[in-house]
């Protein structure tokens, strides 16, 4: 059974059909998801949907989203947190982190709501979720200046050897997805072979972030082709880790989920319950309606990079 630890599961290209998304993951083999928040707007749709589906959720201001945030958001948040602090579904501070790929955000801005929202996950004894994109050294830098030692995941983790080791030795487990199962992705696929095993979660980063089989040209996009990925896809990236370093399949789904137990302790007691729905919507009839295509995902940058 796969744990996938980054899922967008409230994203709009799942409304029109969420629960047959869901069932397909569970058909598929992934007990667990979890959901985090990208803003305030969305903390109580994450939390309710993870309540729906047996699933779990974080909540944080993500970077992406830091230019239209405000600080009475870092205030909504500590509430938040507050509020829902013996909800066992609440398993991290996320999604947040620093993003300097992407030119036209505020930098001091991403500063200030990352290191808030390190605070509050100090404050509440929460880990967190890391959005790292050519970033790694400014998020380290973050953690330490604020002495988190709660650990968590850097998500969608495309840093260096020596970042990743740095990561590794505050508490952090690293994020693995789509992106390890296409060849050309030569430095995250030798992060995946060679890292200590104990380093590594899997994640889908649905819908973003597409498997290399789901991928699709610009013109097969322009002509109308979805590239939307979802959570039911996991165990075939995890037998894409599981071959790059030369486990069977089995190992690398009890090695991975053992991982995400330790980043995010919190998991581990949903876990009787979540396998117990999982079974259940194995063997009934899948709810919902017949899965539909998918609609055109957003513009292809966004989709290939993530959110
Ligand atoms: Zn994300």
């Amino acid at each position: 059974m796969w744990i996938d630890t980054h899922c967008h599961l409230d994203a709009g290209e799942f409304d029109i059909d969420r629960t047959a998304v869901v069932a397909r993951a569970r058909a598929a083999g992934v007990q667990q998801i979890v959901i985090p928040a990208v803003a305030a707007e969305n903390f109580d749709t994450v939390r309710l949907l993870a309540h729906a589906h047996g699933f779990a959720y974080a909540l944080g201001i993500h970077p992406l989203y830091v230019m239209r945030a405000t600080e009475a958001d870092i205030a909504a948040l500590d509430e938040a947190l507050t509020a829902h602090r013996d909800d066992p579904r609440l398993v991290a501070i996320g999604e947040i982190g620093l993003d300097f790929f992407v030119k036209s955000l505020d930098v001091q801005r991403q500063q200030w709501f990352y290191l808030e929202q390190l605070k509050l996950a100090r404050r509440h004894r929460l880990p967190v979720i890391l959005h790292v994109r050519r970033s790694a050294d400014q998020l380290l830098a973050g953690l330490r200046r604020i002495g988190l030692d709660t650990g968590g995941i850097g998500h969608a983790f495309n840093g260096s050897r020596q970042q990743a080791d740095a990561f590794l030795g505050l508490g952090f487990c690293l994020g693995f997805g789509g992106t390890l199962t296409f060849d050309r992705s030569l430095q995250i696929r030798r992060l995946a072979a060679e890292l200590p095993a104990e380093a590594l979660v899997t994640e889908t980063d649905a819908p973003d972030i597409p498997p290399q089989w789901l991928y699709r040209t610009a013109e097969e996009r322009a002509a109308g082709a979805s590239m939307r990925n979802e959570p039911g896809e996991l165990p075939r990236i995890g037998a894409d880790l599981a071959a790059l370093r030369g486990w069977s399949v089995d190992e690398a789904a009890r090695i991975t989920r053992h991982n995400a137990l330790r980043a995010l302790p919190r998991l581990a007691a949903l876990g009787a319950s979540a396998a117990v729905t999982g079974s259940e919507a194995v063997a009934g009839p899948a709810p919902g309606p017949a899965p539909a295509p998918g609609p055109v995902v957003g513009p292809a940058a966004a989709a290939a990079a993530g959110r």
